[in-house]
């Protein structure tokens, strides 16, 4: 068998390059010497994040939507290293958490371009934004998918500006955990927005409508999806009337497989822009993952392989022999701990072997230390035959990577290192293992 990834290195989207770099960037594109010599320095696991690539994302997504003022969805990376990188191309960032606005403030972001969406959101959030509007930032906007939440602001003196969160009623995405367009925790159902807008008209500045329909969209189904849900914004927007802006959140996808193409920005930018035409607001966006999402990947040791006889059922035959249906399972040192996204979503990140890609490639199945089936990148997937000792990387890691990575099973918070217009530096220190107890008592 050949090395698949091999044929699909992306070399005709290497070509379709412009001055924002290619618009996909596959695995095999990272320079492998390169790879090798960062995991001898720092070890493994470790993510390893280019920042120019983020600017790069960045600038052709702005550059497609020509009309739209385009943010920042912090949640997908708050690296301070990711936010200040992109705070100093001038790019504003949209918050869902006290822990955001003030990592955003802590990388540089102006206070007052900020903007604060608020999903259920705790009180010590809500101080924190009413105080940080108080003190320093009247232009901070904060958008609230509730009405206890618009309550919750007034009790606390706060008559700022306010957009107000429409559920259209309407989901798209990867996976159904993210589709939030359609689910009601967020967001006021859409034939409700006119009355709560008015409502809201009398105690603060309404200043905008928003909505985030799901997230990782690609397909011509979830640009369809996208396209009725933002008609129904639109038509809320008209009624409504007198806005400064309608937020289209993020949900622009990435091409995770070897061989998916990458969304085509013209199209989304055309179709969201031809909606708004009849709306008198400013259209404005908050990618994340299409910023981030291909600008990392995860590096990772290989300390185990293992031919493993079919786990199903016993039959007839000789149910333990290692034979052509056996399966190899590949132990790494990276875990669900250090990237969830598989283990929660079920998402398919590209795996390649850095140490020999050119080997043959046989199905293996690579999983780490954690004593949970769920802690599996891969099942049965051709990859480069590994051999204990080879370096693998795990892909397309940048967007809610790093971010979600937790100390479960007590593995320490990996590091980060970060390729900076030529230069190498580490962007988060690695935890060793006597950090997990920093916080703890007996
Ligand atoms: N805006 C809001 C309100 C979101 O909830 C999210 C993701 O959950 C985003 C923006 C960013 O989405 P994505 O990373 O898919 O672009």
């Amino acid at each position: 068998m050949t090395d698949q990834l091999d044929e699909h290195t992306g070399a005709s989207d290497s070509q379709s390059a412009d001055s924002h770099g290619p618009a996909v960037r596959r695995l095999a594109d990272w320079d492998h010497g390169q790879l090798h010599e960062l995991a001898g320095r720092f070890d493994t696991p470790v993510y390893i994040t280019d920042l120019d690539r983020i600017t790069d994302n960045y600038h052709r997504f702005d550059a497609a939507f020509e009309d739209a003022r385009v943010m920042y969805a912090a949640k997908a990376n708050t690296g301070q290293a990711v936010l200040s990188r992109l705070i100093d191309e001038g790019v504003p960032i949209e918050c869902a958490a006290a822990g955001e606005l003030d990592r955003a403030i802590a990388a540089g972001a102006p206070p007052n371009e900020l903007r604060y969406t608020a999903v259920n959101p705790p009180g010590q959030d809500l101080d924190y934004a009413v105080d940080l509007w108080e003190r320093d930032a009247p232009g901070l906007t904060i958008t609230a998918g509730a009405t206890d939440t618009l309550d919750r602001l007034a009790e606390r003196g706060y008559d700022g500006r306010v957009a107000i969160r429409v559920n259209p009623g309407i989901g798209a995405g990867h996976h159904e955990k993210v589709a939030t367009g359609k689910d009601a925790k967020f967001g006021i159902h859409h034939e409700l927005v006119p009355d709560v807008v008015a409502d809201a008209r009398e105690r603060f500045n309404v200043v905008g409508l928003h909505a985030h329909v799901g997230s990782g969209m690609l397909t011509d189904d979830d640009l369809d999806a996208h396209r009725r849900a933002f008609e129904r914004v639109a038509r809320v927007a008209r009624e409504v009337g007198d806005l400064e802006f309608v937020d289209a959140g993020g949900g622009f996808g990435v091409p995770y497989r070897e061989d998916q193409p990458p969304l085509d920005l013209s199209t989304a930018a055309e179709q969201l822009e031809s909606i708004f035409e009849s709306v008198d607001a400013r259209l404005e966006l908050e990618p994340g993952r299409y910023i981030v999402a291909d600008a990392s990947l995860v590096l990772t040791r290989v300390n185990t392989i293992k031919e493993a006889p079919p786990m199903g059922e016993p039959t007839e035959s000789d149910s333990t022999a290692v034979g052509e249906d056996s399966t190899t399972v590949v132990g790494v040192d990276a875990s669900l701990s250090t990237m969830i996204r598989p283990a929660m979503f079920d998402s398919y990140h590209p795996i390649r072997n850095v140490s020999a890609p050119h080997r043959d490639s046989e199905p293996v199945s690579v999983g780490g230390p954690c004593c949970t089936s769920a802690d599996v990148f891969c099942t049965d997937r051709p990859v480069a035959r590994p051999d204990r000792g080879d370096l693998l990387a795990i892909g397309n890691t940048g967007a809610y990577g790093i971010e979600i990575a937790s100390r479960f099973h007590s593995q320490p918070l990996p590091p980060e290192v970060g390729l900076d217009r030529g230069d190498v530096r580490l962007l988060r220190d690695g935890e060793v293992v006597a950090d997990l107890r920093n916080r703890e008592r007996s």
